[in-house]
């Protein structure tokens, strides 16, 4: 059923059908943004925290969530943070995000746009601890979206969150709108276009962070 749903909201995400509904995904009664950001990270880690201990490892919780207002965020080593964006730092190891920007896209798409970013965010987080090997930019970004993916799925499928009809289209949109313009995969900021990170996004959500 999810899946069907995934795919019919792929076809329509593509075809820019843009109105959807605010259907809240989470199970357990977190109804405000600050609500749906701390049930996205303390999901999203424990999800991972169970994937590292089956692979013999160990998860390395996230040190800080840091929210910041515009142009005031943390810098990453000698990069300043930007607005309108989320970002991982290896260097301390922490998420930041543009709180104003990130519940602008809560209001605008509804919560499942915080299920998406944060749990990407979280894939970057687990590629530093993996080393995976990506030479070019875009392929990390596509991981982390299918990572994101492969999460929500995992969470979807044990009930801890809950799916309505409306949340495919949301997390698609989601990702549309933070596609990048054009396939530009040499730039080195480039994170796919549209088409790129919804495919890549449903691979995780159809086999698993397994298939990313
Ligand atoms: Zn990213």
């Amino acid at each position: 059923m999810i899946r069907a749903l995934i795919a019919a909201a792929l076809v329509l995400a593509l075809a820019g059908c843009g109105v959807v509904p605010r259907p809240s995904m989470d199970t357990a009664g977190a109804d405000t943004f600050e609500d749906d950001v701390r049930t996205a990270r303390t999901l999203g880690e424990e999800f991972w925290n169970q994937q590292f201990r089956q692979l013999g490892r160990t998860y390395r919780p996230i040190e800080a969530f840091v929210p910041y207002a515009g142009g005031s965020g943390p810098d990453c080593g000698d990069q300043p943070a930007v607005p309108n964006n989320a970002f991982y730092c290896p260097i301390g190891h922490f998420i930041a995000y543009d709180e104003r920007w990130m519940e602008a896209l809560w209001n605008e798409m509804g919560d499942g746009s915080v299920y998406v970013v944060i749990p990407h965010e979280l894939g970057h987080a687990v590629q530093a601890q993996l080393r995976t090997g990506f030479a070019l930019n875009v392929q990390l970004e596509l991981q982390a979206d299918c990572y994101a993916g492969g999460t929500l799925s995992a969470l979807v499928g044990s009930g801890v969150l809950g799916t309505e009809e409306g949340d495919a289209d949301e997390l698609l949109l989601s990702l549309a709108a933070a596609g990048d313009p054009t396939d530009d995969w040499l730039d080195p900021n480039a994170h796919g276009t549209a088409e790129q990170r919804q495919l890549a996004f449903a691979k995780g959500y159809r086999g698993g962070v397994g298939a990313c």
